[in-house]
Formats: C-alpha cells, sequence, structure tokens
C-alpha cells in the first residue's frame, strides 16, 4: 500500500531538466536509497518532495494529503517531512539539548522534555547535551542535526548525502546507529547519494537514478548480479568487455588467474589495496586492458597469466 508517493514529477530549470517524469512509492516505515552521480537529480528529488521547491509538473502525496509547493503554500514545507543535508547548520550558540528541543518550542513543556531525553539515549548524546556544536565531531554533529529533525516525530525523513563530510569509520557508525533508530521510530526514509556502498549499508532496496530517470529499482543482490545497464554494473565495481563479444562484461572479482588456457595477457599494473591486490591486464589479443582481483595476491607486473570466468557470471549488458 502506497503512502509516501511522487507521480510523474517533472522539474526543469531555465535550460535543462532535473527530473523527467520521476514516480515512486513507498509503504509506511518503509526505506530507500536512491544512487545517481551527481547532477542526476538527486538533491531535486528530495527538495520537492519536502515540499521545499516547486516542480514543473507532478504531484507529491502523504498518506491521502497532497504537498503543496512552495508557489501553493504560504510557509514552505511540512512538520511531517524532514530533510537534511550535508551543511545542515545547528544554532552555534545553542548546546546539543537545546538545539534539539528548539522545534518543539510550540509543544507541551513536559512533553518536550521527554522526547529530548529519549532522543538524547536513542542517539547516544546524553553526554555531551550540554556542549556547543563546535566542541563535537562531524559526526556526533551530523547526529544532533539528525535528532533534531527526529524531534516533532516526522513521518517522512529525506536524507541528502548527510554523510558526505564524515570519515569511513564514523560515517559507518552512524548509519549503523540510525538504522535502528529510524527502524524503531516507523519512519518512512528517502536515502540520497552517490555512493553505492553508503546506500546499501542504509537500506537493502535501491533505486537507481540518471538523468532524472529511474533506471532500475531493486534489492542489492538483484541488482548487482541483474544489472539493467552499463551504469548500473559500473556502481558495483568496474566491468571488462570480453573480447570477440558483443555487450558481454565480466567483472573484476569474477576472473580466475591461471598458468593455461585461452586469454592471455600481462599484469602491467599492481596495486595493493585492503582486500586484494588489483591487477591491469593488457590482454595479447586486442591490446584491451583489464581489472582483475588478485586475491591471494600472487601475481606482480610483467607476469603472464591467463583469464579464465565461468559463463553464469557474464553480464549482458546494453546502453
Ligand atoms: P544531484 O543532487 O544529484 O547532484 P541536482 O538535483 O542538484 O543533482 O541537480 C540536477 C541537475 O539540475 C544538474 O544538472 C544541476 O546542474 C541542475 N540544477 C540544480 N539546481 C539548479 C538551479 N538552481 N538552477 C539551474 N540548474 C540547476
Ligand atoms: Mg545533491
Amino acid at each position: 500500500m502506497s503512502y509516501f508517493s511522487l507521480r510523474q514529477v517533472s522539474k526543469s530549470y531555465e535550460s535543462q531538466t532535473a527530473l523527467h517524469e520521476f514516480s515512486l512509492e513507498l509503504a509506511k516505515g518503509e526505506f530507500l536509497s536512491i544512487v545517481g552521480e551527481s547532477g542526476s537529480g538527486k538533491s531535486t528529488l528530495l527538495r520537492i518532495a519536502a515540499g521545499l521547491m516547486t516542480q514543473s509538473s507532478g504531484e507529491v502525496w502523504l498518506g491521502d494529503q497532497q504537498i503543496q509547493n512552495p508557489k501553493q503554500k504560504l510557509v514552505a514545507g511540512y512538520d511531517e517531512i524532514k530533510l537534511i543535508h550535508q551543511d545542515y547548520h545547528l544554532f552555534p550558540n545553542a548546546t546539543v539539548e537545546e538545539n534539539i528541543s528548539r522545534p518543539l518550542m510550540n509543544y507541551d513543556p513536559e512533553y518536550k522534555k521527554l522526547r529530548v531525553k529519549s532522543l538524547l539515549e536513542q542517539l547516544g548524546l546524553e553526554k555531551y547535551k550540554d556542549r556547543l556544536p563546535r566542541q563535537l565531531s562531524g559526526g556526533q554533529q551530523q547526529k544532533v542535526a539528525i535528532a533534531q529533525a527526529l524531534a516533532v516525530e516526522p513521518e517522512v525523513l529525506l536524507l541528502d548525502e548527510p554523510f558526505s563530510h564524515l570519515d569511513t569509520i564514523q560515517k559507518h557508525k552512524l548509519i549503523f546507529e540510525l538504522k535502528e533508530v529510524l527502524r524503531e521510530s516507523g519512519t518512512t526514509v528517502i536515502f540520497v547519494t552517490h555512493d553505492l556502498d553508503d546506500a546499501l549499508r542504509l537500506t537493502d532496496s535501491v533505486l537507481i537514478l540518471q538523468k532524472g530517470k529511474v533506471i532500475q529499482k531493486g534489492n542489492s543482490r538483484a541488482l548487482c548480479e541483474h544489472p539493467k545497464t552499463r551504469y548500473v554494473a559500473r556502481l558495483f565495481s568496474p566491468i571488462n568487455l570480453i573480447p570477440d563479444r558483443l555487450d558481454n562484461y565480466i567483472r573484476p572479482a569474477d576472473v580466475r588467474l591461471r598458468t593455461k588456457g585461452e586469454l592471455l595477457g600481462h599484469v602491467i599494473d599492481q596495486r595493493f589495496l585492503v582486500h586484494y591486490n588489483s591487477l591491469l591486464i593488457r590482454l595479447r589479443n586486442g591490446g584491451q586492458v583489464w581489472e582483475v582481483d588478485d586475491p591471494a595476491r600472487k601475481y606482480e607486473i610483467g607476469d603472464r597469466v591467463y583469464l579464465h570466468f565461468d559463463e553464469e557470471k557474464v553480464l549482458v549488458l546494453k546502453g
């Protein structure tokens, strides 16, 4: 059952289409990530979804309420739909506790007290409640921003690359904690990012956006194993074109290296990465360069290798 939906939403700036007939339906409490490269229309999409930007055409619905755009509504935006982006500003001279309670100004004082206490607890911020934003790490500040947005118990939380300023360790920790808090609260969440790995850490369900259009939507496994286009496939890993075969590709992790075989190449570059060595191999036939994983860290520049792969791992990708 659809709870939060965008129906055929389009948006053009003067000369350019940022969103093209974009439709989406989410059930209550559903989590979705939207992944797309920079400029694919992610921020435009979320601002329209929050009622903060006027679309060229199309509708946004929350339950049986149509979301009014800034041209239709005196005070743009809704308490039910909160948008958080990477440059979200906290009040610099207010403590963590004051920042979180700010949106609850007009609420019953008793409720306000309990709500702030519960958010501080859920997000592990009790220790920091009397600090100013500048006395916190980037990850902690972003958590306070999220707590502030959650204060009024929004139905929908829209996250626009909120982790971009954080280092990887902070980011993974925050995503993990956030997932718990949001699940418990039953909030409906749309998370947009250019980083597929971040998306997969927060949600299983992912929509791929390219040039303002939906390219593919599915769970992580389906997208990885059955990408519809090269663009989708490349979000997971590089892909190597198989010589003399039309639109047939193989991933670096699906190539095996042997001392015998048919497809011969030479290692021309070798990089020591966290989980495996990454090799660049120039194929003898045609001179094309493949990227291949070497999990045993066995091969070096100059080595001759034969490349093998299973037919079932071959991706057939057009466009
Ligand atoms: P993303 O968040 O995925 O990077 P955006 O929604 O910010 O994408 O932008 C989508 C497209 O619309 C881009 O090509 C961008 O240059 C263009 N765009 C965004 N905002 C404006 C604006 N205010 N005026 C003109 N063009 C814009
Ligand atoms: Mg953006």
